[in-house]
């Protein structure tokens, strides 16, 4: 498979992601066949973007950029922490789907990042390895000064760009997919209130 252009393709579907999350903010939903595109779909997926985001209810990929089945790959845990069978699901989309564009997309009042901000030494269950994975970003966060929701918000930037860093060191495929201009990444955040997902860091391959 040819990797030319790729730099260009990860681009061109963050366009296309921006416009649908416009679409969501403004309410205007595009309209589409969904059982058609559910018998087509039957033949196989190909998706244009592997989207790493919150469990949250309130943060679905899909409808935050207003897209439909087959478009996005997304990979869902509280607070976006790493283990093996998420980041493997990742690297399953950039190495077998052939993914252009990884989005990491965090959201403001995160309850994992405000856990771990409030109580970074809790110990419930597995929720625990949760809030372990997002302590470092939380005591970070702490350092600057900042306090209440300021804090959460400062954790969670923190954690969302220690993220790319984390995904690059412990995924050989994310990592040359990134170095090798297959894959783009966009860190990105959703806002609760307006709808609209801010980007905090993009690496776009300028290859082509
Ligand atoms: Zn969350």
């Amino acid at each position: 498979m040819a990797h030319h252009g790729q730099g260009l393709m990860g681009r061109k579907v963050w366009y296309k992601l921006i416009e649908g999350n416009m679409r969501f903010v403004q309410g205007l939903f595009q309209g589409r066949n969904l059982l058609d595109l559910r018998g087509t779909l039957t033949k196989g997926q190909q998706p244009e973007a592997a989207v790493l985001c919150c469990s949250d209810s309130r943060v679905p990929a899909e409808i935050i950029f207003d897209q439909s089945l087959g478009d996005l790959f997304v990979v869902r845990t509280a607070g976006l922490v790493l283990e093996p069978t998420s980041i493997g699901s990742l690297e399953y989309a950039v190495a077998h789907l052939h993914v252009p564009l990884l989005v990491i997309k965090g959201h403001e009042s995160c309850g994992a990042v405000t856990a771990a901000v409030a109580h970074p030494d809790m110990d419930e269950g597995h929720i625990t390895a949760i809030v372990q994975q997002i302590a470092p970003a939380a005591a970070q966060a702490r350092a600057t000064g900042k306090n209440g929701s300021a804090l959460v918000e400062e954790a969670t930037n923190q954690h969302l760009q220690s993220l790319e860093k984390a995904l690059r060191q412990q995924s050989r495929i994310i990592g040359e997919a990134l170095e090798q201009g297959r894959l783009d990444l966009v860190v990105a955040k959703y806002r609760l209130q307006t709808g609209k997902v801010d980007v905090l860091s993009a690496t776009f391959s300028e290859s082509f």
